[in-house]
């Protein structure tokens, strides 16, 4: 562990997702939250999750910074891949996107450092976000603070600690072809359900 702490830009995607990480981080660090997520859609929808971060990170006494939200240039990078599966080409250009971001910023305002918290979602594929974040990193002469947030139970504790703090917590990524193919998994689950207890029912025996 670093005895001079260095400060750190640590990209977040909600509360949900950044309670534990931030935790984690600010065992070493000195993290600044950046907040840019321009793949989040609908508007409301964004700003109900950036309301609990930014009110977590302010209880927490740390800086919380706002990108702009720009859905738009989203769209633009994921122009044709609406069909691709979560965990698929569609979300490595969006970690791209997103961290690219967070790279210029962390550039103009003299860090040294970066990091995300989207390594602690079981869906988002961790060495993909690092290979990423290495290269950025390489591009920008910056440090990439590499992690897979998930293991050692980080989802499992960042979901209790949600609970605990009463967090909105949403059931699909953020994009629309997320929230699509979220609802569809809804629509199959129900059919199923439906379709067993039919089959159970003492009326169709
Ligand atoms: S599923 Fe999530 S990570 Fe993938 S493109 Fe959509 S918002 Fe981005």
């Amino acid at each position: 562990m670093k005895q001079h702490k260095e400060k750190i830009l640590l990209h977040v995607c909600c509360a949900t997702c950044s309670s534990y990480v931030i935790k984690v981080m600010a065992r070493e660090f000195i993290p600044t939250i950046y907040y840019y997520n321009p793949n989040i859609h609908p508007f409301e929808e964004y700003l109900k999750r950036r309301l609990d971060i930014e009110g977590y990170v302010r209880s927490l006494g740390l800086d919380f910074i706002e990108g702009d939200y720009e859905p738009d240039r989203w769209q633009f990078f994921a122009e044709g891949l609406k069909h691709e599966p979560e965990g698929g080409a569609r979300c490595e250009i969006c970690f791209r996107m997103r961290l690219n971001h967070v790279v210029l910023y962390a550039v103009q305002h003299d860090f040294q450092w970066f990091a995300t918290t989207l390594t602690v979602s079981p869906h988002k594929k961790s060495g993909i976000i690092n290979r990423i974040g290495k290269e950025l990193a390489e591009d920008y002469d910056l440090n990439f603070y590499q992690s897979d947030f998930k293991k050692h139970d980080g989802f499992k504790i960042s979901v209790k600690m949600a609970k605990e703090l009463d967090f909105y917590r949403q059931d699909y990524c953020g994009c629309i072809p997320s929230y699509e193919q979220s609802r569809e998994r809804k629509r199959t689950r129900e059919e199923i359900t439906r379709q067993t207890q039919q089959i159970v029912s003492p009326t169709n025996v």
